[in-house]
């Protein structure tokens, strides 16, 4: 059933309609681009500041790593200078064979730790290297927060210049006909939209484009009546613009 509406008042009731759509959006979900944007540099922030630190770890580790190559080349060293010097003093065949052998051993020991303190440093090297990449990422990561901080604090007096729609929707569902502002609602609470622009082939409703025999039967409807759209029963208003 179409409802009836002076066709002048029909662009106030399709603004009272996209009003009130706008409005549960935005107390839904929808925050300013800038605040997104802000957000999620935060969370970039926060990772690379997990990649400073696991970095850092990973040199603390390394470097721990060198240390106890270091303590083991004293202790080896310590072993071959005591064989070497008993080795000296020693005429028993068979202790001496133990010494050598024992010289022999620290010997190719220190040799190896002397590779591994090689391999270490070059490890070490590569992980400062890795440190200084993730702070460089950090440095930009939290310019970038600050510039967003900066866009979000210039947006919050920008807001409240902004009209408040909540009073603008009052004021249109004064001015509205009951019967229209009734169809509106009843309509709203059945699909979420109740009242729809018509711009000659869609449905701003549900954005369906119209088979041409609905579209002509929506031309054809009295100026002063909204007729529905046949897929979401929104009350349209056409734009004729
Ligand atoms: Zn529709």
């Amino acid at each position: 059933m179409a409802l009836t509406l002076d066709p002048a008042t029909q662009g106030l009731l399709l603004e009272l309609a996209n009003l009130t759509r706008a409005q549960s959006v935005n107390v839904a979900q929808k925050k300013p681009e800038e605040v997104v944007l802000l957000e999620r540099l935060q969370a970039k922030l926060v990772r690379a500041e997990q990649g400073v630190s696991s970095a850092q770890m990973a040199v603390d580790d390394m470097e721990l790593e060198v240390l106890r190559i270091q303590e083991d080349e004293r202790k080896l060293r310590r072993r071959l200078s005591d064989s070497t010097q008993q080795l000296r003093a020693a005429t028993d065949p068979e202790l001496r064979r133990d010494l050598q052998h024992d010289v022999a051993a620290a010997t190719s020991r220190i040799n190896n730790l002397t590779g591994e303190m090689q391999e270490a440093h070059n490890e070490l090297h590569a992980l400062r290297q890795n440190v200084d990449f993730h702070g460089a990422k950090l440095d930009e990561a939290r310019r970038e927060v600050e510039a967003a901080q900066r866009a979000v604090d210039a947006l919050g007096t920008n807001d409240e210049a902004q009209e408040d729609p909540a009073a603008r929707i009052e004021e249109l569902r004064a001015a509205l006909p009951a019967e229209a502002v009734a169809a509106f609602d009843e309509e709203r609470a059945i699909n979420g939209v109740g009242v729809a622009e018509f711009n000659g082939r869609s449905c701003g409703g549900c954005f369906i484009v119209l088979p041409p025999a609905d579209i002509s039967a929506i031309k054809r409807t009295p100026a002063n009546e909204l007729p529905q759209c046949p897929d979401c029963s929104s009350y349209l208003v056409f734009s004729r613009s």
